[in-house]
């Protein structure tokens, strides 16, 4: 069954971090880190709607530039998150130009920054045709682990630390819809523009008595069903994927509990790996992790995958090593959870 997440780094292993996530389906995706974007195609970009940033060390950040550029005369509103100082640190970016010639635009950018805090996030939006001066004062709201919600999706943040706090992300889908061919058919119906309907029906929790329309299609008129009806005939509903994304984290209890947390039964765990183990000392001081001790992570939050990613450039041509090494613990790790490991490697 098609997946409603297709996530891809944008860079290799050694190069800036960037996980961009398409929605196939829906012709929109969301990035998590804001890395070079050099290889990201304008019809790509131009899809994001939200941007989730886990630090702002220049190798996970210098890419809004680039972003920016390329909406800045759209008709669009982007929302970026990410951790505390996020909001001076965009502003600060958008200090950096001159912004008088934006008066030509038709097409009106906003910009809707959120900081997260502990106990808290920061919310303040910016527009293009006001020069990105800040619409209002920075409004407080609870932080609950929260970032965003929509009926059928969230996205969670834990906050983890690096040399600074550093956000780790994870994508749910509430629940799967899959489409059943043999359901269509048998009702005469062909897909349509009223699938992605349907399926926000299910996702708002529309009564299943509530009468759905499916328009004129090649094959007839106009269909009415009771959405409960429908939903037997056509659908079935499984487990939402899961997509997590962990990096630029030391190895320490809080980090672990929280990973774990964080990206537990995950579908795809994207977690960097930046040394070897033989390294780790280097690791510990520099906050990051190992291979080891990511490949254990991923064991212990149950991730039924894993991709490595953000390798230090001193592995060059050595990807193997650090490859190896995270499967040895994953799988000494599953073996220890007395489980069997099924989880495969990607890179
Ligand atoms: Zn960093
Ligand atoms: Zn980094």
């Amino acid at each position: 069954m098609p997946s409603r997440f297709q996530p891809r780094l944008v860079n290799g292993p050694f190069e800036d971090p960037g996980l961009f996530i398409s929605f196939p389906f829906e012709r929109r995706a969301m990035l998590f880190d804001l890395g070079d974007l050099s290889r990201l195609p304008p019809r790509d970009l131009l899809k994001i709607s939200h941007v989730f940033v886990t630090h702002t060390h220049m190798d996970h950040f210098i890419g809004f530039d680039q972003l920016l550029r390329c909406v800045l005369g759209r008709q669009k509103d982007l929302c970026l998150y990410g951790p505390t100082g996020f909001i001076d640190n965009v502003e600060g970016k958008l200090a950096g130009y001159s912004w008088d010639l934006v008066d030509r635009f038709t097409c009106q950018l906003g910009l809707h920054l959120t900081e997260v805090h502990a106990d808290r996030r920061l919310h303040r939006s910016y527009h293009c045709g006001d020069g990105f001066a800040a619409t209002s004062d920075k409004v407080a709201q609870p932080f609950d682990g929260r970032l965003h919600t929509e009926p059928g999706l969230h996205v969670e943040a834990a906050i983890l630390q690096h040399s600074i706090p550093c956000l780790g992300f994870a994508l749910a889908e509430r629940f799967h819809v899959n489409i059943l061919k043999t359901g269509l058919e048998d009702l005469g119906l062909t897909p349509g523009p009223w699938i992605a309907r349907f399926k926000a029906a299910l996702y708002a929790e529309v009564h299943p008595q509530t009468e759905f329309n499916i328009e004129r299609g090649p094959r007839g008129s106009e269909r009415t069903f009771a959405l409960g009806r429908l939903t037997q005939k056509i659908a079935r509903i499984t487990p939402g994927q899961k997509i997590a994304y962990v990096t630029d984290v030391g190895d320490t209890a809080a980090t672990r509990e929280a990973v774990v947390a964080l990206a537990h039964d995950a579908d795809q765990l994207f977690i960097e790996a930046a040394f070897l183990d033989r390294d780790r000392e280097r690791a510990a001081a520099t906050h990051h992790l190992t291979a080891c001790q990511a490949g254990k992570l991923a064991a212990l939050a149950r991730a039924r995958r894993f991709t490595l990613f953000h390798f230090s450039p001193r592995y060059e041509g050595r990807e193997a090593e650090l490859l190896q090494e995270a499967r040895a613990a994953y799988f000494r790790a599953c073996a220890c959870m007395d489980r069997d490991p099924t989880q495969k490697l990607e890179n």
